[in-house]
């Protein structure tokens, strides 16, 4: 026996049918949107994310798993695909003048070690969009409108969305010397963490989750009061925009986020489940200006986007019963009553299958009683019960099992007959016999 690697899941049976529903709707949402799709390579070079996630953040700190190849070369495995799509955006010269904006979705495992908990792993799932080529606030608000679409489809109610303006570099430059002559005042009793970001990157501070250390924040020297004009009228339509779709958010100007290239509009969704257990942020993203030319790309060229936890997600459906909709049934279950009848049986699920109709075959032959058994587990339709007289007569019983009806079939004339049951038991049909 093996154990699982510490912090990792194994994603099986209705729970990955549970992820690939969350993947698919918001892919589903971003392909409505004209995103297209980017496969990127799990393993990158570890400069890479040095380069953009950055050195002063805990995911290059502490969080990576990098390792030396057999080349000598130093590999990462991604803690997250933003820069990774970038890089691809650039290395595939996607950026020609005429063709932006690039809008890539992504979807697959990330890696971080980090101390494993309620919601968070080791290796987990993101979805996100990365929109390159922006030039103005108004695509911000798209991406931010894709993420909000994507969770109420799912079914979310009460999302806050929790947003900040990071500003541009100017406004940026300008706040963190103010902030680092506040913080210095105070740094003697601060976190260890606290001291290592006052020297690396002092925005971080406002994310401490340290209480003493938050009620030093509390004080600081505001954002908002540093902003250049520019960067707040920007934020300004942002919201603006947010109010006319009916979007609620709330403004955080502690929002900070733990990757280094925001700069301007930075956001989260939190949602907290029913049962009262907040995981967190689903999802997080923003804007980034300086991130495209730090991976070797064109100069002055800036993006959005954000990434979700499929994970988060999926817990919080969990926890509130978001996941009623989904179809696990199967449409047919053939039943050989006797063992020389299982290749007819063979013949006969695959041109269910071949017709559209969801089926699986019993080759275990446990009496009749065990397969109705086991077609009552699978949630099935239709029982096809194949036995000597059918055999003999090329015929076989179909067993409606909802209505607990069941009707010899001529066997030429199953799919008809099935076709003409399920057209019977259509929504729009129940609805016209009932007028
Ligand atoms: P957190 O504050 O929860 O650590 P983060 O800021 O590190 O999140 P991002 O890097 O923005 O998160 O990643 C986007 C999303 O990916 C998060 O909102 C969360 O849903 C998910 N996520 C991040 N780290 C983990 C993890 N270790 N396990 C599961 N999901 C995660
Ligand atoms: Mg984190």
């Amino acid at each position: 026996m093996f154990n699982l690697v510490k912090g990792t899941h194994d994603v099986i049976l209705s729970e990955a049918d549970k992820y690939s529903y969350i993947e698919q709707t918001f892919i589903q949402v971003a392909e409505f949107f004209n995103y297209k799709e980017f496969r990127t390579p799990i393993i990158e070079s570890s400069e890479l994310f040095q380069r953009s996630v950055g050195d002063s953040s805990d995911i290059v700190r502490k969080e990576m798993y990098t390792f030396l190849d057999k080349g000598d070369r130093s590999i990462t495995l991604r803690p997250e695909l933003t820069a990774g799509i970038i890089r691809s955006i650039v290395n595939n010269k996607l950026l020609a003048l005429g063709d932006i904006p690039v809008k890539a979705y992504y979807v697959g495992p990330c890696f971080r070690y980090e101390r494993p908990q309620q919601g968070r792993y080791r290796q987990f799932n993101q979805f996100g969009i990365e929109c390159v080529g922006v030039v103005s606030p108004y695509r911000d608000v798209e991406v931010i409108s894709l993420c909000y679409y994507g969770l109420k489809i799912l079914g979310f109610k009460n999302l806050k969305l929790v947003i900040n303006c990071l500003g541009d570099d100017e406004s940026r430059t300008n706040y963190k010397n103010v902030l680092r002559d506040y913080f210095a005042k105070h740094l003697d009793n601060m976190c260890g963490d606290c001291k290592e970001r006052f020297k690396l990157n002092v925005l971080r501070i406002l994310d401490c989750k340290d209480p003493s250390d938050q009620e030093i924040v509390k004080n600081a020297p505001r954002i908002e009061d540093y902003l250049t004009p520019k960067s707040k009228e920007n934020f300004d339509k942002i919201l603006k925009t947010l109010d006319n779709l009916g979007i609620e958010y709330e403004i955080d100007r502690n929002l900070v986020r733990g990757l280094d290239y925001y700069s301007d509009v930075v956001f989260e969704f939190h949602y907290t489940s029913s049962k009262g257990i907040n995981y967190g942020a689903l999802c997080g993203g923003g804007h980034y200006n300086k991130l495209i030319q730090e991976i070797g790309g064109p100069k002055d060229i800036e993006g959005c986007g954000f990434a979700i936890g499929i994970e988060r997600i999926a817990s919080v459906m969990n926890d509130d019963n978001l996941f009623a909709d989904i179809d696990e049934s199967l449409d047919c279950y053939v039943m050989p009553l006797d063992i020389s009848y299982q290749n007819k049986a063979i013949e006969i699920a695959t041109t269910l299958r071949l017709n559209g109709f969801k089926s699986d075959v019993n080759l275990e032959g446990k009496g009749l009683k065990g397969m109705l058994k086991k077609a009552l587990k699978f949630n099935t339709k239709y029982a096809l019960i194949l036995g000597e007289d059918e055999v003999n007569s090329n015929k076989i019983v179909v067993k409606d099992l909802k209505e607990e009806k069941q009707e010899s079939i001529e066997l030429d004339e199953l799919i008809s007959y099935l076709d003409q049951k399920e057209s019977e038991d259509c929504e729009c049909h129940h609805h016209q016999n009932e007028e």
